[in-house]
């Protein structure tokens, strides 16, 4: 007999599509803690993360009603409607994540929108409780007892090891598209990465990837025509291009964003690394940071239920932009000639 599932089981089959690992937690808060324009943000992760994943950043904070509602199903202070979908800026705009991780989790989130006094709202079992709270303007989302009442999803997760280091890679993703912004990454107690949201790109791949790799790289900063038919759009492009000399064996190293969001899977990366062609020994992929900036019209994020790519309106067109960018970037830079770089 057909019948309407609960609320609490709608959810949870919800945040099956969100919520895959505690890397996808991360995502989430990070996401939204830059929408809220933070300047630092610190995530502290316990063991594997099911245990703990607390994010606090010094963003916007929200009000008690806000508070209250960030918690709800589809509810966004990002999108007003489906014509919106289109120039969307932000990272978030579904206004699914806090109540798909709170399906399956204990979710506690104190915040502050620099009023007198701040809120705090947990929900547990799909109970939610709101209180008053003392914080500083900006908000901590802590997330306990990841799966915990979904044991297959637990265990079909990776040892701790490796799903910090799937955390570390969507910090770090961040943390090099955004050096405008502070990051910190803390696993049982130990830091792990700290960039100083200096707003220089060369600063935070210091501090990922150490003194080697960033005295052998070089900013660039350009724009170039999208083309089709008749119509022509600006992008924007810049980021940090390393020597070929600090090549890995994996594309990892290249890391790209467009409008805002960095990507774990892109078409764009090979884009990059097809650009450094023969400067690099074969089966060498290059270490690069490129962030690009296109007319919305141009991007659609709305593809993936974890974001983690996004669809242009013609790739091959942004693809070979990005190639030629590249290029050029590397010739100025003079990257052929082995040995030192200006900076
Ligand atoms: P979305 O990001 O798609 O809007 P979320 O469930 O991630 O959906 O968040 C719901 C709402 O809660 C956001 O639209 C935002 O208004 C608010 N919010 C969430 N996290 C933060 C934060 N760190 N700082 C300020 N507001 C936040
Ligand atoms: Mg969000």
């Amino acid at each position: 007999m057909i019948h309407e599932l609960d609320r609490q089981t709608r959810a949870q089959i919800a945040a099956g599509e969100v919520v895959t690992r505690p890397a996808s937690v991360v995502v989430e808060l990070v996401e939204n803690a830059l929408d809220a324009g933070a300047e630092t943000v610190e995530i502290e992760i316990s063991g594997d993360g099911t245990d703990r994943i607390r994010v606090s950043d010094d963003g916007v904070g929200m009000s008690e009603r806000d508070a209250a509602l960030a918690v709800e199903r589809h509810t966004t202070s990002k999108l007003d409607d489906a014509a919106d979908l289109e120039t969307v800026e932000t990272l978030g705009f579904r206004g699914e994540a806090l109540p798909s991780i709170a399906a399956v989790s204990r979710l506690e989130l104190t915040t502050n929108a620099s009023g007198p006094r701040g809120t705090q709202v947990v929900v547990e079992r799909g109970e939610k409780s709101v209180t008053a709270a003392g914080r500083a303007r900006g908000t901590t989302v802590e997330v306990t007892d990841l799966f915990a009442e979904r044991p297959a999803r637990k265990k079909a997760l990776a040892s701790a090891k490796a799903e910090f280091a799937r955390i570390s890679r969507v910090v770090t993703r961040y943390a090099l598209v955004r050096p405008d912004v502070r990051f910190v990454l803390r696993h049982d107690g130990r830091e792990t990465l700290t960039t100083p949201g200096t707003d220089r790109f060369t600063d935070a791949l210091l501090a990922v990837y150490g003194r080697e790799v960033a005295s052998h790289a070089s900013t660039f900063d350009a724009s170039r025509e999208l083309r089709i038919g008749t119509e022509s759009d600006e992008m924007a492009i810049d980021g940090v291009l390393c020597h070929p000399l600090v090549s890995r064996a994996r594309r990892d190293h290249v890391h790209v964003s467009v409008n805002g969001r960095a990507l774990a899977e892109s078409r764009i990366r090979r884009a990059v690394s097809d650009a450094y062609g023969t400067l690099l020994p074969d089966g060498r992929e290059p270490v690069a940071v490129v962030r690009l900036s296109l007319p919305p019209s141009w991007v659609d994020h709305n593809v993936h239920p974890a974001k983690s790519d996004v669809e242009f309106r013609d790739t091959e067109v942004v693809a070979d932009a990005v190639e030629a960018s590249v290029n050029d970037a590397l010739s100025t830079a003079d990257l052929r000639r082995s040995g030192e770089l200006a900076m």
